[in-house]
C-alpha cells in the first residue's frame, strides 16, 4: 500500500547551525521537515537551513517542470527562517511558493519582505520569480491536496505555532519550539497531539540543563516523553536538537529516554519516515 504521507528530515538543530564534525552525525542545518503526499503534493514545515538542500533536491527532480511548495512557519525566529534566501524554488518563475504562518506578528508578506531587504540580503523579498501566496494560519484550518492542516498556539518568547496534519487517518504534529509550564498552553498540546503517528517537537534540552534556561522558550527530552504519553503518540521524535549537543551526547539521551519510552527517536538529516 502506498504511504499516506512521506516525512523526510533535513534540518533538526535548533537555535543555530552546527556545522562541526561531532554534530554531523545528526546534522547541523536548523529546522526544516519535508512531507510528501502520495500525488506528489509537497509540504514544507519550517525554513531554517535545511531548506537549502531540499530546494536544491526539488530542482534536480523537477528539471523544467514548476515546483509547487506550501511552506508552514512556526514563527520567525532565524533559525526557522533563515533558509528563505537560499530556497532556489522561490527564484524560479514558473514554481509557486504558499507561506503560511502566525497572523499575531502582522502581515506574513510584511514579515518575510523584513528579512530579504537591504542591507541584509542582496536580492529584495518582492524581487524573486516565484509566483507567492500568504496566508495566516491563526485563524481557520486549511486543507491542500486532501491533507488538513490545524495550527495551535505554544508557549514560546514572542510567540510561536505547533501544526497538527492530518492526511486520510495518518497524523503528523510538529512543534518545534515549545516551552511546558503555561497550564493552558500544555493542555491545548496534549489536546492538538492526542492519537498521532508521529509526534516532532521540541528537546533542546536535559532535565539538568533545563533548570539554567528557564523561560528560554525550550523543553526537555523529558517533558517530551510526558507529553507523548498523555496524548497517546505512537511514535515520538525529538527535534530542534541544542546546537551544543554532539552526536554521542544524542545517543546517550535516546538510551536515557527509550527506558521509559521506547519508541522514541532523534531526529537527523536525511531520516525518512512513511505512514
Ligand atoms: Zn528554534
Ligand atoms: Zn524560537
Amino acid at each position: 500500500m502506498e504511504p499516506r504521507l512521506r516525512i523526510k528530515f533535513w534540518g533538526v538543530r535548533g537555535s543555530a547551525p552546527t556545522p562541526e564534525a561531532q554534530k554531523l552525525e545528526y546534522g547541523g542545518n536548523t529546522s526544516c521537515v519535508e512531507l510528501r503526499l502520495p500525488d506528489g503534493g509537497l509540504l514544507i514545515l519550517d525554513a531554517g537551513y535545511g531548506i537549502r538542500n531540499l530546494g536544491l533536491a526539488l530542482q534536480a527532480e523537477h528539471g523544467a517542470a514548476p515546483v509547487s511548495a506550501q511552506v508552514f512557519l512556526s514563527h520567525y525566529h532565524w533559525d526557522h527562517i533563515q533558509g528563505i534566501p537560499f530556497f532556489a524554488p522561490l527564484y524560479g518563475p514558473k514554481n509557486r511558493v504558499v507561506f503560511h504562518a502566525a497572523g499575531f506578528r502582522g502581515s506574513v508578506r510584511k514579515m518575510l519582505q523584513n528579512q530579504m531587504a537591504d542591507p541584509y540580503f542582496p536580492v529584495l523579498f518582492d524581487a524573486v520569480g516565484a509566483d507567492r501566496e500568504f496566508v495566516e494560519m491563526d485563524r481557520a484550518p486549511v486543507s491542500y491536496h486532501g491533507v488538513s492542516v490545524h495550527a495551535f498556539e505554544v508557549n514560546h518568547p514572542q510567540r510561536a505555532l505547533g501544526y497538527r496534519i492530518e492526511a486520510d487517518g495518518a497524523v503528523v504534529v510538529y512543534a518545534p519550539d515549545r516551552e511546558h509550564g503555561d497550564a493552558r498552553l500544555d493542555a491545548l498540546i496534549r489536546e492538538y497531539s492526542q492519537g498521532a503517528d508521529l509526534l516532532i517537537t521540541d528537546a533542546q534540552y536535559t532535565p539538568e540543563e533545563y533548570e539554567s534556561k528557564r523561560g528560554w522558550g525550550h523543553s526537555t527530552w523529558l517533558e517530551c516523553i510526558r507529553l507523548a504519553e498523555d496524548a497517546k503518540v505512537r511514535e515520538l521524535m525529538f527535534f530542534h536538537h541544542d546546537p551544543g549537543r554532539s552526536d554521542a551526547q544524542l545517543a546517550g539521551i535516546l538510551e536515557s529516554a527509550r527506558e521509559r519510552f521506547p519508541n522514541c527517536f532523534a531526529a537527523k538529516e536525511g531520516f525518512e519516515i512513511a505512514l
